[in-house]
């Protein structure tokens, strides 16, 4: 044979062997659909928030992230980060709560479900609850609203297929915050009933077989010189060591007739506070190592855990970590009433204690959005924040600062949509860098929203058939 014709052949044998593999990669793409960077199409309303947390886990490998479905139903999905496979969503309860298509606010919102992983590796989920009804009994720690607080937990372990619904937290709560401390123990944080109520926690140390009873931490009070109550919203989080750490600011919920403000009840949150729960030990204390005397009242807060006094603006949403040496760092959302019952465009304020005092960050170059924030050092500091550009995209976005939050810089976008709505949840709790917070984006003319689980690398994706839950008609959990 000339080299000519050899030459031809090799030519055509690669030629075909190339347009074979290209037709099975083409095949396989066909099969497996098309990948997309969402995990699930059927988030419903606010289907995650900074306030119900963790809504996200990492454990042995493999995130588990719980979010609000259709009907406000509690549904968790997991992502396996060696295998690349997902699992879920799986409903995992079914809420009192979206159940009323009578309702005047169609979507509640409250009870959001919070997760947590126990030290023998079954799944627990918190959710539905807002503050129960008469039918559940009576309240000894506040009053009622709707919905019931209620407790879930995997079938076997570390499988999100089966759930089973426990009867062993009261009724009555909302906005559930889930933490493991090193020991095992397990603490529920939650509002004992709707806005004029105790914050408790309980705490279980067989594995959330059992909780003892709630422990009141921030006291509900009637005033005396203005028609309305004591209310609160905290934020509670992991400190070091044995400590639960605490980001609070306070609810002025005034009755609806009511001769200060004619507008009667209001959204009216102000000030920003911080304390520390030693679990070993069973003290609260402040920053500077007070002792305080629990339930906390009004007055108490005042005079021994301020971080800043906001009279006047609106605040909403505190969150808190600590650095190495314990010096915690907080963040609360604020902006000025606008009046008709609402409060104008926040901005997210940063505030560290060194040691002697509270320092506010100067927060140059931040935009106005809402997040979670991770401090590594007195200086080193990052605020995983959703905002919005100039030209109306959507933006998730990790902001670093170098000098205590004075000034911070975007290093890192995890997500970007023109026109996008984000709801954001609270950092992952022990996050693998590819999963660090769990996104959802608002659909046009609907309810739901497609799911993100975010990253250093942005989001991770799935194969589109299978994020596509609702159109999927074999599935039986819509
Ligand atoms: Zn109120």
């Amino acid at each position: 044979m000339s080299k000519k014709l050899i030459f031809s052949l090799v030519c055509l044998c690669v030629l075909i062997c190339s347009c074979n593999s290209k037709k099975k990669a083409a095949l396989t793409e066909v099969n497996k659909g098309t990948q997309v960077d969402y995990f699930a199409d059927n988030g419903y309303g606010n289907a995650v928030a900074i306030v119900q947390h963790p809504s996200g886990v990492y454990h042995k490998g493999i995130t588990y992230v719980a979010y609000q479905g259709p009907l406000e139903d509690p549904y968790v999905v997991s992502y396996n980060h060696n295998t690349k496979e997902w699992k879920g969503p799986f409903k995992a309860g079914v809420s009192e709560l979206g159940k009323d298509p009578n309702r005047k606010k169609k979507i509640d919102n409250h009870g959001k479900p919070a997760i947590l992983i126990d030290e023998e590796d079954y799944i627990h989920i918190a959710f539905g609850g807002h503050g129960g009804m008469p039918k559940h009994g009576k309240n000894r720690l506040g009053n009622y609203h709707g919905g019931k607080n209620q407790h879930a937990i995997s079938k076997k372990p570390l499988d999100i297929s089966s759930w089973e619904t426990l009867d062993n937290i009261p009724p009555f709560g909302t906005y559930n915050q889930f933490i493991k401390m090193d020991n095992g123990d397990l603490y529920l944080f939650y509002r004992h009933g709707a806005h004029r109520s105790d914050w408790v926690y309980q705490k279980s140390t067989d594995n959330g077989v059992t909780f003892a009873e709630p422990v009141s931490f921030l006291k509900h009070k009637r005033l005396q010189h203005i028609e309305a109550e004591d209310s609160w919203y905290p934020w509670v989080s992991r400190g070091n060591g044995d400590d639960i750490i605490v980001a609070f600011d306070y609810h002025i919920c005034r009755d609806n007739k009511n001769a200060q403000d004619k507008r009667g009840h209001i959204p009216e949150r102000h000030h920003l506070y911080y304390m520390v729960f030693n679990t070993k030990t069973g003290q609260w204390k402040n920053v500077k190592n007070e002792l305080l005397d629990m339930p906390l009242t009004k007055e108490m807060a005042d005079e021994k855990t301020l971080v800043k006094e906001i009279p006047h603006d609106w605040t909403f949403q505190g969150i808190a970590d600590v650095d190495p040496d314990g010096k915690p760092q907080v963040c609360v959302l604020v902006g000025p009433d606008i009046g008709a019952k609402r409060s104008g465009p926040k901005r997210l304020q940063h505030f560290r204690w060194n040691g002697q005092a509270w320092l506010q960050s100067k927060n140059a170059n931040l935009p106005r959005g809402n997040g979670d924030l991770e401090v590594k050092s007195a200086t080193e500091v990052s605020i995983y924040l959703e905002s919005e550009t100039n030209n109306e995209v959507g933006e998730i976005a990790k902001w670093d600062s170098f000098d205590g939050g004075d000034t911070f810089k975007k290093n890192k976008i995890f997500l970007q949509r023109k026109n996008a709505g984000f709801v954001i949840s609270a950092l992952i709790d022990n996050p693998h860098p590819d999963a660090r917070i769990i996104v959802g984006e608002k659909e046009d003319g609907t309810d739901f929203r497609k799911m993100y689980l975010l990253g250093d690398n942005g989001p991770i994706k799935r194969d589109g058939k299978e994020a596509s839950v609702l159109n999927d008609k074999n599935n039986k959990l819509n």
